[in-house]
Parts: structure tokens; sequence; C-alpha cells
């Protein structure tokens, strides 16, 4: 199994990219933000309780994520390896993957970091309030709390991935599909 992990501020692309990703190399992407959307959308307790912090743009509380990360990891099977998008995002959330992933003989094998510029970013967020219909991307208040949460809490992992000698950058800026096609170069080296 091959892990990597999927980084970017909110608009960088993450979670299109992901998608095209697993598909072409048979990878499980776990997007904490789709199970977070998820469980809101199908009006469980938790989500719930998790839609006035998502909709103010603040990340949840670490262990809820974890868990549910944890419950997924050992109910894949016959993939390549998993893609993590939107996780983790705090250096806890860091740690705790690192030992679940140890623990089941696993590692994180690359860390691939998405670059676009500030401009472009909220560019994207704005249009794809429209399409996506996420009440986060609505506000543009919202959008930059999202981005400085980013620079803060998840922007750290960066160093501690650099440390392990994962940390590859990426240019996030141009066409999807010349996006696809640099990160494919990267993943491909692993598989
Ligand atoms: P974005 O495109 O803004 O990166 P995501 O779909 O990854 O969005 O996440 C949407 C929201 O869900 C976040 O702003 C946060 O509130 C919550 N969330 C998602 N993943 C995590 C996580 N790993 N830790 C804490 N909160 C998270």
């Amino acid at each position: 199994m091959v892990n990597f992990l999927i980084f970017g501020p909110p608009g960088s692309g993450k979670g299109t990219q992901s998608v095209r990703l697993a598909e072409k190399f048979n990878l499980t992407h776990l997007s904490t933000g789709d199970m977070l959307r998820a469980e809101i959308a199908a009006g469980t307790d938790l989500g719930t309780r998790m839609s006035s912090i998502m909709s103010r743009g603040e990340l949840v509380p670490d262990e809820v994520v974890i868990e549910m990360i944890a419950a997924r990891i050992d109910n894949t099977e016959g993939s390549e390896g998993f893609l993590f998008d939107g996780f983790p995002r705090t250096v806890a959330q860091t740690e705790a993957l690192e030992k679940m992933l140890n623990k089941r003989g696993m590692k994180i094998d690359s860390m691939l970091v998405l670059d676009v510029d500030h401009d472009e970013l909220v560019k994207r967020l704005v249009l794809r309030a429209d399409l996506s219909g996420r009440p986060d991307d609505r506000d543009p208040a919202v959008i930059e709390n999202r981005i400085d949460v980013y620079r803060a809490k998840t922007e750290p992992i960066i160093e501690f991935c650099r440390q392990r000698g994962i940390y590859q950058p990426v240019n996030g800026m141009g066409t999807i599909d010349d996006i696809f096609e640099r990160l494919s170069g990267f993943v491909k080296k692993f598989l």
C-alpha cells in the first residue's frame, strides 16, 4: 500500500484532483470534508453538531475526524493505497494518522502540496459557490477565515513532513489537466 496526502489551501483543487488521481491509480480517496457533509445531509446527530463549526470555517475537533478515518482504513480492500484529502489538518491529526498507519505496517509515503496564489484561491471559491451550493463557499468572510485557519493550523504540517523527507510541492496554477499531469508524475514514482 502507498499512502499520499494531498494538500493545499481551500480552493487549491484538492477535491477535483483527488477524484481523478484515485480513479487513474486505483487509490482509495478519503475526504473528511465529504464525510462530514454526508453526515450533515443524512441528518445525523454528529452532522448536526458539526454543521455550525463548518459554516464558520473553523475546524471540527481532531477526535471526530480521526475516528472517521480510522473506521475507513479498516474497511477498505483491493486498492493500491490511500489518498487523504483534507485530512490531516492539524499536527495532532498528522501524528494520529502516522500512528494508525504504522500500527498496520504502513506509512505516509508522500505529501503532495498544491501551491496556488491567494487571489486565485478566492476567485475559484467564489466561482465554486454557484456550482457546489456549499454554504461555506458563499460568504467571503468565511472563505478568508478558512484560508487563515489553513495558514495557522494546517501549514505547520508541511514542516513535519519536510523533516520526514516526504514533502513534495506541486505547482497548482494552470488548467485542471495541467495540474493533473504534474500530480500524476509524482504519484507514478511510487507505484
Ligand atoms: P475546503 O475546500 O475548504 O478545504 P473541505 O471540504 O476539506 O473544504 O472541508 C470543509 C470543512 O469541513 C472545513 O472548513 C472544516 O470545518 C471541516 N473539516 C474537514 N476536514 C477536517 C479535518 N480534517 N479537521 C477538522 N475539520 C475538518
